[in-house]
């Protein structure tokens, strides 16, 4: 008993034969309803072993029985068509025989194959007989045309043998097919994108090329096409284009950059005027500061050398005139005047009253002296008029002019209805100024002759010239 135990796939057997192996041995092909061929090695047929199953595939599970020529081909009929295995080194090669071969019907019946004298192989199908015969088969070495099937964008059909996608297009699909007429299922087809893929592809049963989301650029899909019986056909070129969006495309990649070098350069200028213009501004202010600045130092001049209470010129003012080294000798004169008895005015009625006293003898010698006169405050209650160019004679008329105004002059008592008067006494002095040392001269001449002046009763002038030594 041989049984599932003994390795058997399927019981229910439907044909037997033996064949010799190629070293020799009987082999025992068995046909079954639901295993294909099993087959047993019966040499010792006592102990028959059944075979692993390195057989190709058969075209259908229930196969009848196997017949082997003198070849040593084995046909196998089964219930979809004849499946011929050709001996090679160590294995068969499988080859099957259906309606598009030319048999008559798929099916095969039971007991019904035969091989004749000439090695001709029959079978009897649910169609009629079938005859093949082995020395009548052509070998096929006609490469076979590959024609383009159809292009398709975004699953529409496109017309022609190129492609140029829009940038917006999603996929791209190429069909192709092999015209073998026979076999077809055999066809094998390879593919390589040229300007994006290495090396073209494995041989596969696939007839159609997909590409999604290509970058911009020009390819070209070359197409191999084998036929069943290892024939490769003449390679199919189909040239794709993908066009690039605007701003991918070279002008507007220049345009761009010459746009950014632009826009640099523009925000460069921009910032260079800004500057300018900061700097302008700062100039200005600088330069408005710095006119300030003179004016305020011209003023701080100025009043270094003004007497805040009577407007008058001031002491350094006058020295410094005195002083200054002159171009030519030239005659001058120069009038000191005291207020008499001052201390006792401001005694009597205030400081502030003797200070509008001041102010009014201010006011009565620069109306009483020339306008080219220097009249100063000298200090406290004195006064200084200095007359370039003038003698002494002109210059004592002069001294004598304004004490009689000072003494004629009603003086305001401040917080008072009432007016007071003062009188001043002079000294007069000339000289011809060429050097410092005459301006001390002068001096100290008119400040005798007012000492004099003082000396003989006040409120009167006195000249260093008629001075009694
Ligand atoms: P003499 O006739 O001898 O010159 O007598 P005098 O009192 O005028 O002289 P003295 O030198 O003794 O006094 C001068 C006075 O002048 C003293 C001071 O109070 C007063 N005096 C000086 N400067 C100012 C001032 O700016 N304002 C006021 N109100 N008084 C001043
Ligand atoms: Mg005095
Ligand atoms: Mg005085």
């Amino acid at each position: 008993m041989l049984g599932r135990d003994a390795g058997l796939p399927d019981l229910d057997l439907l044909g037997a034969t033996l064949i010799e192996s190629a070293v020799g041995s009987p082999v025992l092909w068995l046909g079954t309803i639901s295993a294909g061929i099993v087959r047993l090695d019966v040499a010792d047929p006592r102990h028959p072993r059944v075979l692993a199953d390195d057989l190709p595939p058969p075209p259908d599970s229930t196969a009848y029985s196997a017949l082997s020529d003198h070849d040593g081909r084995v046909y196998i009929c089964t219930n979809n068509g004849v499946q011929l295995l050709v001996p090679q080194s160590n294995r068969y090669a499988s080859r099957v025989f259906t309606r598009s071969d030319g048999m008559v019907h798929d099916e095969c019946n039971r007991g019904a194959q035969f091989i004749d004298a000439h090695d001709r192989y029959w079978a009897g199908t649910l169609g009629g007989l079938t005859v093949y015969d082995p020395k009548r088969a052509v070998q096929d070495t006609q490469p076979k045309a590959l024609e383009l099937i159809g292009l398709r964008v975004d699953d529409r059909a496109v017309e022609g043998t190129s492609l140029r996608v829009a940038p917006t297009a999603h996929e791209i699909a190429i069909d192709y097919s092999l015209l073998s007429w026979q076999r077809e299922g055999e066809s094998r087809y390879r593919s390589q994108l040229v300007g994006y893929e290495e090396s073209p592809g494995e041989w596969t049963a696939q007839s159609s090329r997909t590409f999604n989301a290509l970058p911009p650029g020009r390819y070209r899909l070359r197409i191999e096409g084998r036929d069943y019986a290892g024939n490769v056909s003449a390679p199919l070129d189909v040239a794709i284009e993908v066009e690039a969006r605007w701003w991918q495309e070279a002008w507007a990649r220049v345009a761009g950059a010459a746009a950014l070098v632009l826009l640099g350069y523009a925000a460069v200028l921009w910032r260079v005027r800004a500057l300018k213009a900061q700097r302008r501004e700062l100039e200005l202010r600088v330069a408005s500061r710095t006119v300030e600045l003179n004016e305020a130092n011209a003023r701080l001049l100025e009043l270094s050398y003004v007497d805040a209470l009577t407007g008058l010129a001031n002491r350094r003012r006058l020295l410094e005139t005195l002083e200054r080294d002159p171009v030519r000798a030239r005659p001058c004169a120069l009038i000191l005047v005291d207020v008499d008895h001052f201390k006792a005015y401001n005694d009597r009625h205030g400081h502030p009253a003797g200070d509008e006293a001041l102010r009014a003898v201010a006011r009565t010698l620069r109306d009483g002296m020339p306008a080219d006169a220097l009249v100063a405050r000298y200090g406290g209650e004195e006064f200084a008029c200095l007359l370039e160019g003038a003698d002494a004679t002109t210059a004592v008329a002069l001294a004598e002019r304004i004490r009689a105004a000072v003494a004629a002059r009603d003086i305001a008592v401040p917080g008072t209805k009432q007016v007071r008067r003062v009188t001043i006494s002079a000294g007069v002095a000339s000289a011809i100024l060429a050097a410092a040392a005459d301006a001390h001269a002068l001096l100290r001449n008119a400040d005798i002759a007012l000492y004099q002046a003082k000396r003989e009763g006040r409120d009167r002038v006195r000249s260093a010239d008629d001075r009694v030594p």
